[in-house]
């Protein structure tokens, strides 16, 4: 068994940073000089109060969270959030319009046909998922009771940025972009695949929904964050697990809810605070990214997924001119260290994923092998079929 660890790329769950691991490692032995791990406590024991208490604490602080906001910390996985949205937010009678920029965001419009009268604003099917819209391109509703969206489209590598009038990343700053939306409405997130990657501004979300797993810990809990004054609405009678409202009141503590993973969570807010908070994290991404994109940019052998204007900064998405070559990557790339670079089978070749805890190093490593990847690969041939991609 290998001893060393490598650069793990995967699209989550994703590698988390070394220190973090290791505190996790102390803690499941002996938590606090509990004499009993962290594995073991009850969710109502002293130990676990302070760590929920610290937990929400952090969250809040690292993004400014306003006081009517609540976050819960939940399980269901976003996926579950497909339904808990609609079943706590829309009634019967109203609509909520979905822009579906991905994979993810489909299957959000599709689960919540179960509640409600929903209508798809957007579909980026025609270019498969390469392109953010603009608002021009969306047929919203009169008055939707939401538009649901998603920031971040893992699979295609997608992202919501702002942009100037000739549609490039302002100043390459890669701020988020939420779209307009009628007064009135309220606009619901899921932001799974790049929660806390950057700054964000409360105010223009009523609900964010996040699984832990990429960015902010590990696979077991789901973040939901929601504006105080939507939780009145009372659209159908819900079982009571599945009330935001009950969720809030307790501290997410109605029954017992998944202790180590927001325990996890925790860990990787403090760390987050430690790197300098979200100011910091976002220009270390953009820096990040920036190394594997360049490649990209002066490259004539890779074609990236994403257009220019809508590309990711946690998600990189990127084909070899042909089948055998990405193959060929993937294989190379492993043993090299470089693991989990296989494409999803809807957007086909590489995916590099750049999360908060992808240290530089392994963003500089993937760049070099690129780029030594591109050198013994590439011929006339090669080239002549990505410019008739391009
Ligand atoms: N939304 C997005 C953007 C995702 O990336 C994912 C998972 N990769 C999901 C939703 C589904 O999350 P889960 O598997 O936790 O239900």
């Amino acid at each position: 068994m290998p001893d060393h660890r490598v650069f793990n790329y995967c699209a989550g769950p994703s590698c988390l940073p070394e220190e973090v691991l290791k505190q996790m490692q102390q803690d499941i032995w002996n938590i606090q000089g509990t004499g009993m791990g962290i594995l073991e406590h009850s969710h109502r024991a002293k130990t676990y109060d302070k760590i929920l208490e610290e937990t929400e604490a952090d969250f809040a602080r690292i993004s400014n969270l306003p006081k009517n906001y609540k976050v819960i910390f939940v399980t269901g996985g976003a996926t579950g959030q497909n339904w808990m949205v609609p079943a706590n937010l829309l009634a019967q009678n109203e609509t909520a319009d979905y822009i579906t920029t991905g994979y993810w965001a489909e299957r959000s419009f599709e689960h919540a046909q179960m509640f409600g009268h929903v209508r798809e604003a957007y579909s980026g099917k025609h270019d498969n998922y390469a392109r953010i819209p603009d608002d021009a391109d969306l047929k919203l509703s009169d008055k939707p009771t939401y538009v649901h969206m998603c920031s971040n489209n893992t699979i295609f590598g997608t992202q919501w940025h702002q942009r100037d009038a000739k549609g490039r990343i302002l100043d390459d700053a890669w701020l988020p972009r939420v779209p307009k939306i009628p007064d009135g409405s309220f606009l619901v997130c899921d932001m799974c695949s790049d929660i806390y990657c950057r700054p964000i501004d409360w105010s223009k979300y009523g609900v964010v929904y996040a699984g832990a797993q990429k960015n902010l810990g590990i696979a077991g809990t789901t973040i939901v964050v929601v504006r105080e004054d939507l939780l009145e609405r009372r659209p159908r009678e819900l079982p009571i697990v599945n009330q935001y409202r009950a969720q809030v009141a307790e501290h997410s503590r109605y029954n017992t809810p998944p202790v180590f993973a927001i325990y996890a969570c925790g860990l990787m807010f403090k760390w987050i605070l430690k790197q300098g908070g979200l100011q910091a994290i976002h220009e270390r991404n953009v820096r990040k990214a920036g190394l594997i994109y360049d490649v990209l940019s002066g490259s004539k052998f890779y074609r990236p997924h994403a257009e220019r204007s809508s590309r990711s900064l946690m998600n990189i998405t990127f084909r070899c001119p042909t089948e055998q070559l990405d193959d060929l990557f993937v294989k190379e790339a492993q043993a090299h260290g470089l693991e989990n670079i296989k494409g999803h089978r809807a957007a086909g070749g590489m995916r590099v994923s750049t999360y908060n805890a992808m240290p530089e190093a392994g963003c500089n490593a993937m760049a070099e092998f690129m780029k030594d990847f591109e050198k013994r690969n590439s011929t006339a041939k090669t080239e002549a079929r990505a410019k008739a991609h391009a």
